[in-house]
Formats: structure tokens, sequence, C-alpha cells
């Protein structure tokens, strides 16, 4: 197992319960997408992985490559190899995409250094079809949908983590940014060792990856547990079978 999360219940810092008993596991190798309605609590399971503050475990462990890490911080998890990737990305003027890189990755579980920094960062501008004068540029300040996207799937590859989770970070992109993002996760996807969270709605994306599991969440709880089956049935019908089963959330 790469992650496992075991009768999971998070709240806000004001003690507002958001999510009940959640229990999840991703093997390595695994691609799972979490769905749910607007509110459900998708945002704060994705940054309760990395110990955002804004929410606190009340009950429950998490469990990363068979290590409790329910007490790690923020730093601690994202240095054993758990990635976020938000809906809205930074703007730093002042901090090329360079060095904003080479930063991340000194930091990074496995540190990137010199030569190879430079060899992984070429192979990974070809695949994503982007020009060295990006590295120039300011992080992500006036850049498009697309090229933001281009910047995150580089992020991600040169980080490399071993548990990427991705928040709704496809919603709005057009076709050629859907397409980015593809071949990105689809170059994440290649090892066997890696674990992926997709929370998403975009069928664009979800029809076209490789998906080994679907989690439903309403009003903080997993309802439903599925393949890809899910994701079609959401698509025609939405989440109305399963708000039913999720009663009044309490
Ligand atoms: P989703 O991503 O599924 O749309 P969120 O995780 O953003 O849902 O929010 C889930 C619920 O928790 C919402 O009702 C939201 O208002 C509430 N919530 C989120 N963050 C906080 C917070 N820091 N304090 C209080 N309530 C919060
Ligand atoms: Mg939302
Ligand atoms: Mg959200």
């Amino acid at each position: 197992n790469l992650l496992e999360v075991k009768n999971y219940s998070v709240a806000s810092t004001d003690n507002v319960p958001i999510l009940h008993s959640l229990n999840l596991t991703i093997k390595k190798g695994e691609t799972h997408v979490l769905m749910g309605p607007n509110g459900a609590g998708k945002s704060t399971f994705g940054s309760s992985l990395l110990s955002n503050p804004a929410y606190k475990l009340t009950e429950g462990s998490i469990f990363f490559e068979k290590e409790n890490i329910t007490e790690l911080s923020t730093d601690k998890r994202a240095k054993k190899g758990i990635f976020l990737s938000f809906q809205a990305p930074v703007e730093i003027p002042g901090i090329s995409l360079y060095s904003f890189l080479r930063a991340a990755v000194k930091n990074a579980e496995t540190p990137l250094t010199g030569k190879l920094f430079r060899k992984k960062l070429n192979e990974i501008l070809k695949v994503l079809d982007l020009k060295q004068e990006y590295l120039e540029r300011d992080l992500n300040v006036g850049f498009s949908g697309g090229e933001r996207k281009k910047v995150e799937m580089l992020q991600l590859l040169m980080l490399s983590p071993k548990m990427a989770v991705l928040d709704e970070t496809d919603s709005g992109l057009d076709v050629d940014a859907v397409n980015i993002m593809l071949k990105g996760i689809n170059e994440f996807q290649q090892t066997d060792e890696k674990g992926m969270l997709i929370i998403s709605h975009n069928m664009h994306i979800l029809n076209r990856l490789k998906i080994d599991k679907v989690h439903i969440l309403v009003k903080g709880r997993i309802v439903a547990d599925g393949g890809s089956e899910l994701i079609q049935e959401i698509n025609e019908n939405g989440f109305i079978r399963f708000e039913n089963q999720a009663g009044d959330g309490n």
C-alpha cells in the first residue's frame, strides 16, 4: 500500500465536522478518482492529506508506505513524496520558473542536482512541448491557462512525487490544455511505483485516463467505491442516487 486512510474524520479548526470516517487505500501503480457534489469535502480531503493547518484530524489515522504519518507536518509529508496541486496556481513575481523548480527539486525526497537536474528538465520540456524560454519567466505571472497547465505538469514530473493529488486542476481548460494534462499524467503513470488521486468531473480527462478505482464522496462520507462505470453513471445521472443514500449527512 502507498496511501491508506483509516476511519479518517476531519473538522475545521473551529470544530465544524467535514469528513466522516473515510476508509481509502491507494496501492502503488494505482490511479483513483474522487468525485462528489460541490461542498462534499473533496478539497478538504485532498489538502488534509498534506496536513493543511486549516483542518484537524478528529479521528482515525493516515499511513504512507506503511508508516503512520498522522502526526507529521505538511513539510515532512511533502518530503516523503506527497504532492498536492491546486485549482489556482500561485503567481510569484521575481522568482523565475527555473529557480522555483530548482529549489523545489532540491528539497524533494530524492534531490536532483547539477547535470542530472538539467538532463531531466530537458527531457520533460520535450515531453510537454515547452520552450526553454519559459524557464526564465516569473512563476506563472501572465501565463495563459495552457501554459499554467504545462508548468503544473512540469512541476509534477520534475518533483516526481510518490503520490500526486490533483484537485480539479482541469476545470475550464481548453482542448490543448486538456491534452497537455493527459500527456503529463500519462507520463507520471509510466512507473508502477506511483499513486494518484484525481479530483475531477471533467469527462474529457476521465474518459481518456487509466483509472483503477472511483470513490464517491457525498456530505463528507464515501458512499460508493467502484470502477470507471461509476464515472459513466455520474455523467448520465449526476449524484442523485448517492445523495439519497447519504441522507442528511449527520
Ligand atoms: P468540495 O471540494 O467537495 O467542493 P470542500 O472540501 O471545499 O468541498 O468543502 C466541504 C465543506 O466544508 C463545505 O461545506 C465547506 O464550506 C466546508 N469547509 C471547508 N473548509 C472549511 C473551513 N476552513 N472552515 C469551515 N468549513 C469549511
Ligand atoms: Mg468546491
Ligand atoms: Mg473542491
